[in-house]
């Protein structure tokens, strides 16, 4: 275990492939990780309910990571789903807006999410904070970006009076890469689990297995989800 593992992290963990991901680079790494997902009135309300599964996949997995995952954390931000006039939030079809960002972006939903992430962080005495943001391959969320997330950085630590390391592990994958990176962390059984028990679907559907998991098969988030696993099984023969 690296000097890093002596230490304590808080994964933001919305059940995701992404955060899934995140938090087993996390196990893999620090001594003790704690989850947090944020419940705003999303759609894809399932994706919370993959947190659990999720957890406890990861534990019988690894059983040093069942060792080392604690508690896990959820806060409401109705607020931010009442300010959201977006897809993810209404009954919208999912689209593209003019400014080539699609309409289910929530502004600053990622910075809201690190500065609720932060203060938890330091209630509970936890310095290191993992996120799935990427900039690689998804649709120019701007507050995904490295430059946002080590602003926050600073701001949170000025702000707060601490010394918090943002992490993320994902910035500079595209999706195939984040499987392998699955792949790399757990072998073949953290692929599977992230497969079976992780929801990507804006639409939050369940109904069909495809190789690459559950979900509608057609919106941004799932042909992206899709194109990626595609890839990823191709380099691997
Ligand atoms: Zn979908």
């Amino acid at each position: 275990m690296s000097e890093a593992g002596k230490d304590r992290a808080l994964v933001l963990f919305s059940g995701g492939q992404d955060s899934a991901t995140c938090l087993a680079w996390a196990l893999d790494r620090f001594a003790r990780v704690e989850t947090l997902g944020f419940d705003y009135g999303q759609r894809h309300r399932i994706e919370l309910e993959a947190r659990g599964r999720l957890r406890a996949g990861l534990s019988r997995l690894v059983p040093a990571w069942g060792r080392r995952l604690g508690d896990d954390h959820t806060l409401s931000l109705d607020a931010l789903g009442q300010i959201s006039e977006t897809a993810l939030t209404r009954e919208a079809e999912i689209g593209y807006a003019a400014s080539g960002l699609p309409n289910t972006f929530v502004p600053g939903r990622n910075l809201v999410f690190l500065t609720f992430a932060a203060a938890l962080a330091y209630r509970r005495g936890l310095r290191h904070i993992v996120g799935g943001m990427c900039e690689t391959d998804f649709s120019g969320y701007p507050d995904c970006r490295d430059d946002a997330i080590k602003a926050m950085q600073v701001a949170l630590n000025l702000g707060m009076d601490r010394r918090f390391v943002l992490h993320t592990p994902l910035m500079w994958l595209d999706k195939a890469q984040t499987w392998r990176l699955a792949e790399d962390l757990g072998g073949g059984g953290l692929v599977d689990l992230v497969v079976e028990e992780s929801h990507t679907c804006y639409l939050g559907e369940r109904g069909a297995r495809h190789a690459w998991g559950y979900g509608c098969g057609t919106c941004p988030a799932c042909t992206l989800r899709a194109e990626g696993h595609r890839r990823f099984v191709a380099e691997s023969v």
